[in-house]
């Protein structure tokens, strides 16, 4: 439970206490029918979903972690391969790509958007590979291996600059693949095609999670690959399903990842509140993005004009950081660090041989991100108090006249 005053950095209270009904409703229409695995609610929500991404695919799968993993060995990534990503993300990231037994090559991430960096892609590309051997495959030069696919990653919801990214993809002969576990209803104005285009609609096939503190959450664990390539959707559902296209016929070796009935009915009682859901997102974002304005101590989210952010986090750029969320946490609002430590400096990740320096703009972000409280339930008067928080920690910088400012 929140605290009477405080101001949590996430509420998952509120807004099912509003659908309580109709979730426990939806729950009970599980409970009577006996359908726990798939079923039709489970074929209903993928349609839904799918509609929702513009997509002809769904397959509802057991996280957005799978639903990476999934989508990649669908598309037979695999066998140290590289998939080229970035170190400015959530590790689920780079354990689907590993577990789907490829190599992640990180590229950094671009100064303003916090999203992968075309030019850091390109200048990898142009500079580390080759494509001089007769069977005209990408090759990584140093480690020979072979480079395959290309994950850019929506963070904080905001879409990367795809036509360019889409653009070297085809120049190199990469295939793309969306995390979009943060990105539930962003679009994208693609100029090559004069329109705004959903995330999740735009690679080969995307991922989402429907963890509870996304954008849209389960109640439980959840995720969903989408895609408009039939044969991909096909092999996805087999192998989410050990690999059987017919009860014990095993083609192929699978998983157990699933997506449960119960949650599938949850998601498809809370998807038709998505979009408004995600307008209140951006209302929160733009009332911050005004009471922070005099704050010149840090940087709030930018947002290109090619971009429409659903706003799953709204992360402001600090001086002095720390402190700053130390001061917040003692008056009760709640705060957090979309990534502290950039995953190529991960203890558990020293083997990708990676080392600190490789990543400038990752790892000066690490230092400074700070992820305030956002939710559709955020009222203005929360908002204020955390303003006057912020504005209180750096007007005490003042009158101490070491005013900290952004290089
Ligand atoms: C949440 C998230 C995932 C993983 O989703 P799970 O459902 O937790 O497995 C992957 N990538 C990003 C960027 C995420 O935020």
């Amino acid at each position: 439970m929140a605290a009477a005053k405080g101001i949590p950095f996430l509420d998952l209270i509120t807004s099912h206490l509003e659908l309580e009904e109709q979730l426990l409703d939806a729950v009970k229409g599980a409970l009577r029918t006996g359908m726990f695995i798939g079923g039709p609610v489970l074929e209903q929500f993928e349609r839904e979903f799918a509609q929702f991404c513009d997509t002809k695919y769904c397959v509802g799968v057991s996280s957005g972690t799978d639903a990476l993993r999934f989508a990649l060995m669908a598309a037979d990534i695999c066998n140290g391969d590289i998939v080229i990503t970035v170190p400015n993300t959530f590790v689920a990231t780079i354990e689907a790509i590993i577990q789907a037994g490829a190599v992640p090559h990180f590229v950094d991430v671009d100064q303003r958007t916090f999203n992968m960096s075309v030019e850091a892609l390109r200048e990898y590309l142009e500079t580390q590979c080759d494509r001089s051997d007769a069977t005209g495959l990408l090759r990584h030069r140093d480690s020979g291996r072979i480079v395959r696919a290309v994950i850019p990653v929506h963070l904080y919801g905001q879409m990367c600059d795809m036509d360019p990214i889409l653009a070297l993809a085809e120049e190199f002969g990469l295939v793309v693949f969306e995390d979009a576990c943060q990105a539930h209803g962003s679009e994208y104005f693609s100029t090559k095609k004069g329109q705004w285009q959903k995330a999740g609609s735009i690679g080969k096939a995307a991922a989402f999670s429907f963890y509870p503190g996304k954008n849209l959450g389960a109640c439980g664990e959840a995720g969903a690959v989408t895609t408009s390539d039939e044969e991909l959707a096909q092999r996805v559902q087999i192998i989410r399903d050990h690999g059987q296209n017919k009860k014990y016929h095993h083609v192929v070796e699978g998983y157990n990842g699933r997506l449960d009935a119960i949650q599938a009915a949850i998601l498809r009682t809370k998807l038709p509140y998505l979009t408004e859901w995600n307008v209140r997102r951006r209302d929160v974002a733009a009332t911050y993005n005004e009471l922070l304005r005099a704050t010149e101590a840090m940087q709030r989210p930018w947002v290109p004009g090619w971009s429409r952010a659903v706003y799953h986090l709204y992360v402001i750029c600090a001086e002095r950081r720390s402190e700053l969320q130390k001061c917040l946490a003692e008056n009760d609002i709640g705060t957090g660090l979309h990534y502290p430590i950039p995953l190529h400096l991960q203890p558990g990740y020293a083997h990708l041989g990676y080392r600190l320096g490789d990543f400038p703009v990752t790892e000066e972000l690490a230092n400074r991100i700070l992820s305030l409280p956002m939710y559709p339930q955020l009222s203005q008067h929360q908002q204020q108090e955390v303003a006057k928080a912020l504005a209180r920690f750096y007007e005490a910088e003042i009158i101490g006249g070491n005013v900290p400012r952004l290089a």
